[in-house]
């Protein structure tokens, strides 16, 4: 084979991969075999929030919740974890529940299965040893499946959402708390984000998240709207 067949050879496994990886979060997300989209046989709403710990926003966040006497589920950052252990510990103190992103904020579809299983191991440690809490859940970035990874992901339960609103811009949370009041308590899953520092993201968009957030609060508790954590509450190791 020469150079020239050798690379386009490269790019077409290059784009059969691809192919795979984007058919395989296709098939996955519409079947919904293997994953969770939705809360089964749950009266109420989970809050969840990804891409933390920040040492701004989630402490806010966590005082929010606190006024409100709301519990919810937090997809973290497995590096970030390390930075901010004691974020780990308020959200086990606060009664939420932890559950896995990545160790980095990377895609599923450029990680091989060893290199996804690395993300998912280290994240684990990492909570483990910040809160003392045994991850149950797990949420890949930007809900982006492999074709391997309900296999390597076994030992979690992997969900995505039924709500998601985009918060991840600033110009997206103005008037969110009106969006929220739309989603039913049925089992719906939200998707929020306590960080901005994602490319894509606006840095402070979790300031503005944080304020709809407290107005929607204030009102759904009012309304007696039930918050729960995501199904798979982790078991308290020490
Ligand atoms: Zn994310």
């Amino acid at each position: 084979m020469n150079g020239k067949s050798m690379a386009a050879g490269c790019m077409a496994a290059a784009a059969t991969v691809a192919a795979g990886n984007v058919l395989a979060t296709a098939a996955i997300r519409t079947t919904g075999l293997g994953i969770m989209k939705k809360l089964p046989d749950k009266n109420g709403i989970a809050l969840t929030f990804d891409d933390g710990p920040h040492p701004v926003y989630t402490a806010r966040l966590l005082d929010v919740l606190k006024q409100h006497g709301v519990r919810a589920t937090f997809f973290v950052i497995g590096e970030k974890v390390e930075a901010y252990p004691w974020l780990l510990k308020r959200m086990r103190e606060d009664g939420h529940e932890i559950g896995i992103h990545h160790y980095k904020h990377r895609s599923a579809w450029r990680l091989t299965p060893r290199a996804l299983r690395n993300q998912l191991e280290l994240t684990d440690r990492a909570i483990r040893k910040a809160s003392g809490m045994v991850p149950r859940l797990y949420r890949p970035p930007w809900g982006r499946l492999s074709p391997y990874t309900l296999t390597v992901a076994k030992d979690y339960e992997t969900l995505i959402w039924s709500h998601i609103f985009g918060d991840w811009k600033t110009a997206n949370c103005s008037g969110l708390a009106k969006r929220l009041k739309c989603v039913p308590a049925d089992g719906s899953i939200v998707l929020l984000h306590d960080d901005g520092s994602n490319p894509g993201a606006d840095e402070a968009a979790p300031a503005s998240m944080i304020r709809e957030l407290d107005l929607y609060l204030h009102a759904a508790v009012r309304d007696g709207i039930p918050f729960v954590t995501a199904e798979g509450s982790p078991v308290h190791e020490h």
